[in-house]
């Protein structure tokens, strides 16, 4: 299976032949899921809505224990007693879809200290750790409003924050481009380059292919709660049987590059996933500027 290129090193999170049904369900959510992730990736999630993608999200922070299977965090195994969890949920956070879900306290300031002053750590940590988070998603303005009176883009901006005052290594993030308007997602996307900069390992669950395939380096599908590829993002869309047993489509610069290759106009193996790459590789004369 594919792995990203970097066997060497340890993957930071693993999951072996993890499987979970909800009580009263008659199917798994999960089924015999096995992966591993390795620190630094940028892994996008797709799949059909109910394929079980927050569902994983929750083992893999372990809010759910998996009936069968197991999962394992720097190559440990996560054994489910009190400080096992408190690690594993230090180390990877996750941004829920709806960050009202998450949100709790009076001020935004409250709310991304709230994370580590509940670790203990001394009052100058948890200052000098909120204020990092929130500067990082641009948020030092809004520190004394109220969470709950945030508009959906910028509460869902807390939300990281949150996450990332506790250190998390890992950050999982479910639908994080849902009703944001493209001010706020290209703020988002900004957000996401610039951990993925500092070393985060980030995991998205998406809808919108044509971010996942601009973004990702590599993509996980799933499909009734099971795995059914984990690849390049160009191969799950160059595989089209993938793509009709997953219920996806073609990301829109996949597709306008196949059609420009097969008419001559770029040339084969070359998927440009921006109008500066697309110009940069035509294989006509670029049009006067004007
Ligand atoms: P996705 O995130 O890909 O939309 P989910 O992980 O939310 O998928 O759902 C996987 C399956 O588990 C679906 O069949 C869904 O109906 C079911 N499910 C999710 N959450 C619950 C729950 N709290 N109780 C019972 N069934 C659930």
């Amino acid at each position: 299976m594919f792995t990203g290129g970097v066997l060497a090193v340890q993957p930071i999170l693993q999951t072996r032949e993890l499987t979970f049904t909800y009580e009263g369900q008659p199917t798994p959510a999960l089924d015999g899921v096995t992966v591993d992730i390795y620190p630094g990736q940028k892994v996008a999630l797709l799949g059909q809505n109910g394929a079980g993608k927050s569902t994983f999200f929750l083992q893999l922070n372990g809010v759910l224990k998996p009936d069968r299977g197991q999962l394992l965090l720097d190559g440990q195994l996560v054994t489910y007693g009190q400080k096992s969890l408190s690690n594993l949920r230090q180390q990877v956070g996750v941004v829920f879809q709806d960050p009202d879900d998450m949100l709790i306290a009076p001020t935004v300031l409250g709310e991304v200290s709230f994370g580590p002053m509940n670790l203990k750590l001394p009052k100058e940590e948890v200052s000098r750790r909120a204020h990092q988070a929130l500067s990082f998603m641009q948020l030092e303005h809004y520190a004394s409003r109220c969470p709950h009176y945030l508009s959906g883009g910028e509460k869902k901006r807390v939300s990281v924050a949150d996450v990332l005052a506790m250190d998390a290594r890992v950050l999982l993030l479910d639908e994080p481009t849902a009703s944001l308007d493209p001010q706020n997602t290209v703020l988002l996307r900004t957000a996401l380059d610039a951990l993925h900069a500092a070393g985060k390992t980030l995991l998205l669950s998406t809808h919108d292919i044509d971010f996942a395939y601009q973004w990702a380096d590599r993509v996980l599908v799933f499909s009734s709660g099971r795995l059914i590829a984990d690849a390049p993002p160009r191969a799950v869309f160059g595989d089209s049987e993938l793509l009709r047993l997953s219920g996806l489509v073609p990301p829109i610069w996949y597709a306008a590059a196949h059609t420009l290759q097969k008419a001559g106009l770029l040339p084969p193996g070359c998927w440009p996933t921006s109008s500066t790459e697309l110009q940069a590789s035509l294989l006509v004369p670029h049009p006067p500027t004007v």
